[in-house]
This record gives structure tokens, C-alpha cells and sequence, in this order.
């Protein structure tokens, strides 16, 4: 497998370990999109957020959250992005999941923008769509 993030994983090429259980792995990003930028992934390969086992999916939850905290803690942000990129047409570049912890401070220049379209869309039609499928 030459997925790099299995590599990181497998401890074959070098990372800056924050956090592991049996399962899941936190490294910080080397972009450092602000300082404390921290990838959580599991770590068996599975290409997408889509392809989670429960058990997987619970245990990467809970470090995502406990991690959050930790940069929190340590570097006072005045705010912190949880996000995963799901596929190419949604950013993601490295295809073994991963989620990303971003600490925030007013004014870092990043930009998140979601359209609002607000009145646009039937939300009972959309809600009954999605419930059908859980
Ligand atoms: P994506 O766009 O797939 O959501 O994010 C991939 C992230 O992985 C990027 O933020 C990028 O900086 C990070 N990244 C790519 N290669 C490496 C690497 O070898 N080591 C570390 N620590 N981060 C990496
Ligand atoms: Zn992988």
C-alpha cells in the first residue's frame, strides 16, 4: 500500500504524534494552517469518511474531540474548525480519511464560506430523503 497516511500510521516515514489509541492516530499537519493544525485518521486505510466501520467511526469521534480540546487548552484559539474533506470535489488530496482540527484566531485569513440558500430548497422533502436512508 503506498498511501502515505498508512505510512505515517505504520510509523515508516516520521510525524509528530499528539495523540494514538489502538485504532486512531493524530498528527499535526504539515501545512500548519495555524499553529496546532492536527490531522486524526484511523489507522487501517479507509479511503473516505463513507467507509467507516461504527466502531472506527466512534473511536475517531472521540479523539477528534478530545484532541480539540487539548489545542484548546494549549493554545487558546478563538476558535477551532472541525472538518473533513469527503472525495476530490470536496478538497480531499490525501485519500485515507482524516479529519482536520483547525484552531482559529479573529482575522487568521482563512475563509470557510457556505452559500446560504435560505428559502431555496423543500427542507420536509430533503429530510424525508435523507431519513429513508437511516
Ligand atoms: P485534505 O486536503 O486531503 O483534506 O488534507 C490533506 C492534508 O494532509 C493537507 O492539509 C496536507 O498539508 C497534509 N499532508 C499531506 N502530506 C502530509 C504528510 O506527509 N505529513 C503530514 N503531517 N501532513 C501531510
Ligand atoms: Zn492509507
Amino acid at each position: 500500500m503506498s498511501c502515505i497516511f498508512c505510512k505515517i500510521a505504520n510509523k515508516e516515514i516520521p510525524s509528530s504524534v499528539v495523540y494514538e489509541t489502538e485504532n486512531v492516530i493524530a498528527i499535526l499537519d504539515l501545512s500548519q494552517a495555524n499553529q496546532g493544525h492536527t490531522l486524526v485518521m484511523p489507522k487501517s486505510h479507509y479511503a473516505n469518511i463513507l467507509e467507516l466501520p461504527d466502531n472506527i467511526a466512534s473511536e475517531l469521534a472521540l479523539a477528534t474531540v478530545k484532541v480539540a480540546k487539548a489545542i484548546d487548552e494549549a493554545f487558546h484559539p478563538d476558535g477551532i474548525n472541525i472538518l473533513n474533506n469527503c472525495k476530490e470535489a470536496a478538497g480531499q488530496t490525501v485519500m485515507h480519511v482524516h479529519v482536520h482540527i483547525i484552531p482559529r484566531m479573529k482575522d487568521d485569513g482563512i475563509e470557510i464560506e457556505l452559500a446560504n440558500n435560505e428559502g431555496k430548497y423543500d427542507l420536509s422533502s430533503i429530510c424525508n430523503k435523507i431519513k429513508h436512508y437511516l
